[in-house]
């Protein structure tokens, strides 16, 4: 999570197939992006940084920078998750291939998992991106509520 609690930590991931939607989508939102750390999957933070360089080049702006951690298949997901467990994202942008299996499957589903486990924002097609990004929500502090796992961790092996 990010110390300046109105700034969000926010992940952007898209499928080769929705990859142009997700471009497209932080083309139309990259006034508000820029205000926030952004964290992506390799070959999706290529294109990420590529539009904000592009459109805060043309507004004379210094372009924020963007993590870029491993390419999906190669691990990026599971860093992501990673990151989630340490809850250092509030927000994730998923925009995965209901129509293609992936090589890394298994990966996508422990992502979603984790996010569910964190009860992390999550918004997995574009119109839900955008109710994100609009929501008054999106200004504010907020702090996600984690179910209480303690009792699970002390549980008794016999
Ligand atoms: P990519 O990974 O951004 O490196 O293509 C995305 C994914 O498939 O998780």
């Amino acid at each position: 999570m990010n110390k300046n609690k109105k700034k969000k930590t926010i992940a952007l991931v898209a499928h080769d197939n929705r990859k142009a939607d997700l471009v497209d989508w932080v083309d139309y939102n990259w006034k508000e992006l820029i205000f926030h750390d952004l964290v992506c999957t390799g070959t999706t933070g290529a294109m990420v940084e590529k539009v904000l360089q592009e459109n805060c080049m043309l507004a004379n702006t210094v372009p924020p920078q963007v993590t870029r951690l491993k390419s999906g298949p190669l691990g990026g997901d599971q860093q992501l998750g990673a990151l989630i467990c340490e809850q250092k994202v509030d927000i994730l942008i998923f925009l995965w291939d209901p129509m293609q299996p992936q090589p890394h499957d298994v990966d996508v589903k422990a992502l979603l998992r984790i996010c569910a486990l964190y009860n992390i924002v999550t918004a997995t097609n574009r119109s839900t991106a955008d109710f994100v990004i609009s929501s008054e929500l999106f200004h504010q502090e907020y702090k996600p509520l984690v179910k209480d796992y303690s009792a699970y961790i002390k549980r008794v092996i016999s």
